[in-house]
């Protein structure tokens, strides 16, 4: 479900419409639908709810602070994947209670920071890890709580850059010799291993990756038991896909009917890291039609959001529904499936201005004529929109709006040319 929906030809967030939002605060532009966002929050919850789970929310995904926030006080907590990501999840009102530590490369300040604010526990994903939090925890005179991020060997279950449970990628522990190692962890003085992760890839649309990685790690769990620890936690990380193309994704109930019973099997509490899920489709990237061109057999709709504001395309070939904001009359409907042909559409290029060919939205793509001054929106760009966004081509990064009802608030202002500028030296 997502609350942006078409009334009278126009495109609308929950009750606002986008071209209002476009005239007050620019383009490129966010939006986000709060209600949106807190509605797939609630599902997971509530599919997840007869295992109590601790839902860490994944802050990379989209780390502002006014929706960590807002997730915060709705029951989440977080998955954070460097300092700043802890910096911004305390930031946020969020105590190490609900905070787990994830990345294969946690430098020891990032091991003491977690371990100053007493979170949940690392995941550990080397030996080498396990081995430096154990003498960062001893000259703070504490004992780090570990989960090992387990590597559980998957077959292949989404693109190659985004698969983190196959062989041969940097994640987690290799689950041949994961014993062996833990075995050598079983009575360090600051170190305890309470729980087991794995972080499967994403997105993932069928639930068989969790059938299958459950199943090696309650036998790894029991396996750890034997060995003398005391596994409290299964933490199944995140990777629930969402509905990019059309209704592809799973409802988080089906995620949960493989998930809950393995829980209960393994008597641990449940942590997940969802982060696409919440904010995904709680997104869109509103921009403005610069030119149309016709070049070497091709039509461009030149458009001014660019990979530097969403670079999932050129990095991961994703797909994002892109439609006008608002169609003329006899213009087609936005369509079920973007991916039919369609009457009255002309394939086009949707590109931005960077000097990258690979700067493009989308490829040979069903679009209704568009216009210089025309508005677009690409959908599904809540996750790893923003979070992703950089300033290549000295580009001022996008604001960010957030949507409730019918009242619109400025969550992130656009940035200025002094911001480009400010954290180089005058010498
Ligand atoms: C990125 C990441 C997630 C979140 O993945 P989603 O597909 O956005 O749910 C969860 N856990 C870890 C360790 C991650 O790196």
């Amino acid at each position: 479900m997502d609350l942006f929906s078409y009334r009278n030809r126009i495109l609308h967030c929950e009750d606002v419409a986008l071209p209002a939002l476009a005239e007050a605060y620019g383009t490129p532009l966010f939006v986000y639908s709060q209600n949106t966002l807190l509605h797939h929050l609630r599902q997971i919850q509530t599919a997840f709810a007869p295992v109590q789970p601790l839902v860490c929310y994944s802050l990379k995904t989209n780390p502002n602070v006014n929706l960590c926030r807002l997730m915060y006080e709705h029951g989440a907590g977080f998955d954070v994947t460097s300092a700043g990501e802890l910096y911004r999840a305390l930031k946020a009102g969020g105590t190490g209670h609900r905070i787990v530590f994830a990345g294969v490369g946690k430098t020891d300040a990032e091991l003491r920071y977690g371990l100053e604010n007493d979170i949940v526990f690392f995941n550990v994903e080397s030996e080498g890890e396990l081995f430096a939090l154990g003498d960062v925890a001893k000259s703070a005179g504490k004992t780090a709580r570990v989960a090992l991020r387990v590597n559980p060997d998957l077959p292949p279950k989404t693109h190659a850059k985004t698969d983190t449970s196959v062989k041969g990628v940097k994640f987690g522990l290799d689950i041949d010799t994961v014993l062996e190692f833990a075995q050598r962890a079983v009575d360090h003085e600051h170190v305890r291993v309470v729980g087991l992760h794995m972080h499967l890839g994403s997105p993932i649309l069928s639930v068989e990756p969790y059938r299958q990685g459950l199943e090696k790690g309650l036998n790894l769990i029991e396996k750890l038991r034997q060995q003398g620890h005391h596994i409290e936690y299964l933490n199944m990380g995140g990777g629930f896909g969402i509905n990019y193309k059309k209704q592809e994704a799973l409802p988080a109930t089906a995620f949960a009917e493989v998930i809950v019973p393995g829980v209960q099997k393994a008597r641990c509490k449940l942590v997940l890291e969802p982060g696409r899920f919440i904010v995904g489709n709680a997104g869109v990237l509103v921009s403005r039609v610069i030119y149309t061109k016709d070049s070497g057999g091709k039509h461009f709709v030149i458009q001014d959001a660019a990979m530097n504001d969403l670079i999932r395309p050129t990095l991961y070939d994703s797909f994002h529904r892109i439609w006008p904001v608002a169609p003329a009359p006899g213009l087609p409907a936005p369509p079920e499936d973007y991916e039919a042909d369609m009457p009255g559409t002309r394939l086009s290029d949707v590109v931005g201005p960077v000097c990258e060919s690979g700067d493009y939205l989308a490829k040979h793509r069903a679009l209704p004529p568009v216009e210089r001054g025309d508005l677009l929106a690409t959908f599904s760009a809540g996750a790893y929109g923003m979070a992703m966004s950089s300033n290549y081509n000295s580009r001022l990064r996008a604001a960010e709006v957030l949507v409730d009802g019918a009242k619109h608030r400025l969550i992130r202002r656009r940035e200025t040319f002094e911001d480009l500028v400010r954290p180089e030296m005058e010498i």
